[in-house]
């Protein structure tokens, strides 16, 4: 039997949230003389804490109700909050598959929470055994991951027997060709998707990340972020950003064109050795000397995310537009293995 309570920290538990002045009147109209704000201006009043407006845009557009939603500044603040709500500091493990997002490593640090890293096969698959004998509070999957690229396989199987939090980074699900978790947020009680603005909806400056999931863990989210964590501008973009679904549509369809383009061209280059699969807006692709073609293409101003730390050899390179793919060909040509 899954008891949300007994993976929940006491802390978490037990403390009582704050309170803001707009928690206990939340009127539109009125003589607002309650939270200290300065009655001039434009923006001088708080953002709406619950971010009412922007969760009724994305229940629509994602069929999922408010009360499944919280919305943080960023994604990294949503895997942040839920390291905070779940994992005691020194005491308990969270699981991490690399190689993958740095952050999830980084925010365990900044908690103080244990890292168990159960590295991806060859293949860039997890060890679903070895997740499933750990003793972890807590994992993180990347799907597609980063910087592999790959949809993970054998997710279902960690929903269902991980005593932990299954929390699944869907960054770039709208590149895959694979369905999102979403519709199971009330099927596993023990899920969390996450998605964002900053990918395929092309608003990485807006700052605003999305967790999904039942309402008994949504109601611990909401208890300890900030109250006023994601401004009013950033709701507006937002608002503004879902609602223009067909710039979202076309603007996929032509990064998905490039990919395939971009996978055609590198696969005639002597200097790229294997072309990884993808189902995100990037390639894995092992190179002859990653560290040297980084450099030469920073020669050509042109800048790919140079992997070899953590996959020998690897660069990952993001799908930009059309003329920017064929510059980084016609750079990629000049070099000789
Ligand atoms: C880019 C990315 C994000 C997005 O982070 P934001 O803070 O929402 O911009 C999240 N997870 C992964 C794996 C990413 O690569």
């Amino acid at each position: 039997m899954f008891e949300l309570e007994k993976l929940v920290r006491p802390n978490m538990r037990t403390m009582k949230p704050y309170s803001s002045a707009r928690d206990e009147f939340e009127g539109h109209e009125g003589v607002f003389l309650d939270a200290n704000e300065n009655p001039f201006g434009g923006l001088n009043r708080y953002p709406d804490p619950h971010q009412k407006a922007l969760k009724e845009t994305l229940s629509a557009v994602k069929q999922v109700p408010p009360e499944n939603i919280f919305v943080g500044n960023g994604s990294d603040e949503v895997i942040d909050l839920a390291l905070r709500m779940f994992c005691i500091p020194g005491k308990d493990n969270v699981v991490i598959c690399p190689p993958t997002y740095g952050m999830y490593e980084v925010l365990a640090n900044i908690n103080d929470v244990n890292i168990i890293a159960l590295p991806l096969d060859k293949n860039f698959q997890p060890n679903v055994n070895d997740i499933l004998a750990s003793d972890a509070k807590m994992i993180f999957l990347c799907s597609p991951n980063n910087p592999t690229g790959n949809d993970l396989a054998g997710i279902e199987t960690i929903l269902e027997h991980f005593k932990g939090i299954v929390f699944i980074d869907e960054a770039y699900i709208d590149f895959s060709s694979k369905p999102s978790f979403l519709n199971q947020i009330n099927h596993y009680p023990n899920l969390i998707v996450s998605q964002t603005l900053s990918k395929a909806w092309g608003r990485a400056a807006v700052r605003v990340g999305l967790a999904y999931s039942n309402s008994a863990i949504i109601s611990y989210f909401n208890k300890a972020k900030p109250p006023y964590n994601v401004s009013q501008l950033n709701q507006q973009e937002a608002i503004k950003a879902l609602k223009d679904m067909d710039v979202f549509l076309d603007h996929r369809q032509i990064i998905l064109e490039q990919r395939r383009w971009l996978i055609a061209e590198l696969s005639n280059l002597k200097c790229i050795e294997t072309i990884y699969p993808t189902d995100a807006n990037f390639i894995l692709v092992k190179t002859t000397d990653a560290n040297a073609i980084y450099h030469r293409l920073i020669e050509d101003n042109i800048i790919v995310r140079n992997r070899d730390s953590v996959v020998k050899n690897c660069l990952r390179i993001t799908v930009g537009q059309p003329s920017e793919n064929g510059k980084l060909i016609a750079s990629l040509r000049k070099i000789q293995p």
